[in-house]
């Protein structure tokens, strides 16, 4: 079965996730490695929008296959890039504020 694995802030909105196949890792198993790629970018788990803790939820994919869904993933990540761009360009996200404040600050 394929999943979408997601770390959510309680708006929903999504700080970071993959598609994983759950023949070849486990929950705890992606969950460990996306916490890791994430400490490894110098990131902290909290949304970047709201500022609120993240925490992971997994949907199955039913019916899909790796290939059908890896796509789908990347084009979702792409235009939700396009967002938070946006909404950091206009001010209004919680590490824009953060950049601002240290920007003013020095
Ligand atoms: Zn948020």
């Amino acid at each position: 079965m394929i999943w979408l694995t997601q770390f959510l802030c309680p708006s929903r909105h999504c700080a970071f996730g993959a598609v994983w196949d759950d023949e070849t890792q486990s929950r705890d198993e992606i969950e460990r490695d996306l916490r890791a790629q994430t400490r490894a970018a110098g990131l902290v788990e909290e949304c970047g929008i709201c500022g609120a803790a993240v925490t992971p939820e997994h949907r199955a994919l039913p019916g899909m296959t790796m290939e059908q869904a890896l796509p789908i993933a990347k084009e979702l990540q792409q235009a939700n890039l396009a967002s938070r761009a946006l909404l950091d360009a206009f001010g209004l996200t919680r590490d824009s504020q953060r950049a601002r404040r240290r920007d003013t600050e020095n």
